[in-house]
């Protein structure tokens, strides 16, 4: 008899038997600086009002499948323009698969710079979609003409751009974002995962870009664990897309905890208005030591080490996690990625990098 190992072995696409699945690195314990998430707990009031709504949802149900209420929502507090219809996402994560998994007719390609998030790449790969990323300069800025001949030459049907960008936290400028919409033949996704940090968008410029969406998320705001990311545009875009949304995909205790959350979104702003606070005062304690510190607009920052190996395995016995980038990418040597703390896990960061290389 064939072993299901044979049978997987077999039948599972080469490209997926190839991979790995998506590394996590464990926390337990640790000072947790490796995942862009906001390090306040809501506060204890909040939390009992949760509770409460949480308790309310009749979970013997499926839940809302449009997610009306929650768009809804979102439109009210986050003033999402109505003319753009809203999409939910089971974290923006899945919203990148719908899009790709739509999009990805017959050798069609999907356009990413380089280095960006790694699930656009891990989703060009699983939508059987063509591959093409377009390295960013040495200072991670947009290199708008290799990224204009890259358009023209591969004729792109999906193009992901990061604003802020993810794992350099820099901004791209927003007349080459212009730009690069212009010139792309298909679509262009937005991601705006850390708005909340950088406070720009290309919301404002939509109309003028009918081949754009705008993509942002609940996670790096606070809600990481209930799993809520979003997009909009023209409802032409919106409708095709929620064709490819797998049914109830956002769950009814997601739903509830959302529309609790953004009732008092008033606190997660000013829990954002105290990270970035915070990035500014760990941007200048870490420049002052031997490293090369990049300019942010996320919740974390990007530093340039002399050995990131060493210096992560030395901060990870310290009990601090980060994330070593060192490997990702020829762009990305030495480098490291340090999401932004509470002032407490902040200056512990700093005190032990000082002991480290200062
Ligand atoms: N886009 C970017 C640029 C990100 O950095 C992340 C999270 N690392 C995501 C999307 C996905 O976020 P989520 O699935 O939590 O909404």
């Amino acid at each position: 008899m064939k072993t299901a190992a044979e049978y997987a072995a077999d039948r599972v696409r080469p490209e997926i038997r190839a991979t790995t699945a998506y590394p996590v690195a464990p926390a337990s314990g640790m000072i947790k600086l490796d995942a862009m998430e906001n390090p306040y707990r809501l506060p204890e009031t909040l939390r009992a009002k949760l509770g409460a709504a949480l308790a309310d949802v009749a979970i013997n149900r499926y839940p809302d499948a449009s997610g009306s209420v929650v768009k809804d929502a979102l439109r009210r507090t986050l003033a999402i323009d109505e003319r753009w219809s809203l999409i939910l996402g089971n974290g923006s994560d899945e919203l990148i698969q719908i899009v790709a998994v739509s999009l990805a007719k017959p050798g069609a390609t999907l356009l990413a710079v380089e280095p960006s998030f790694v699930m656009y790449r891990a989703n060009a790969m699983l939508a059987q979609m063509r591959y093409v990323g377009v390295p960013l300069r040495p200072d991670f800025t947009l290199d708008v003409d290799a990224v204009l001949a890259a358009i023209q030459r591969e004729q792109p049907a999906l193009m992901f751009l990061a604003y802020p960008n993810n794992p350099t936290g820099n901004l791209f400028e927003i007349a080459d974002i212009e730009r690069i919409v212009a010139a792309a033949p298909g679509l262009v996704v937005i991601d705006e995962a850390y708005h909340p940090f950088a406070q720009v968008s290309f919301a404002d410029r939509l109309a003028d870009h009918p081949n754009a969406i705008v993509m942002r998320t609940l996670s790096k705001l606070g809600l990481a664990g209930i799993r809520l990311g979003y997009a909009f545009g023209d409802p032409a875009w919106i409708a095709e897309l929620d064709k490819a949304r797998p049914p109830y995909n956002l769950n009814s205790l997601t739903q509830a905890a959302a529309l609790t959350v953004l009732e008092h979104a008033d606190v997660l702003a000013a829990q954002a208005a105290e990270l970035r606070d915070e990035r500014e005062k760990l941007a200048a304690l870490l420049s002052r030591m031997p490293m090369r510190v990049y300019p942010s607009a996320a919740n974390f920052v990007l530093v340039r080490v002399p050995d990131a190996n060493a210096t992560f395995a030395k901060l990870k016995a310290a009990g601090i996690l980060i994330k070593n980038l060192h490997g990702w990418h020829p762009l990305l040597d030495n480098c490291l990625r340090i999401s932004i703390g509470t002032p407490a896990e902040n200056r512990a960061l700093a005190d032990a990098l000082m002991a480290l290389v200062g």
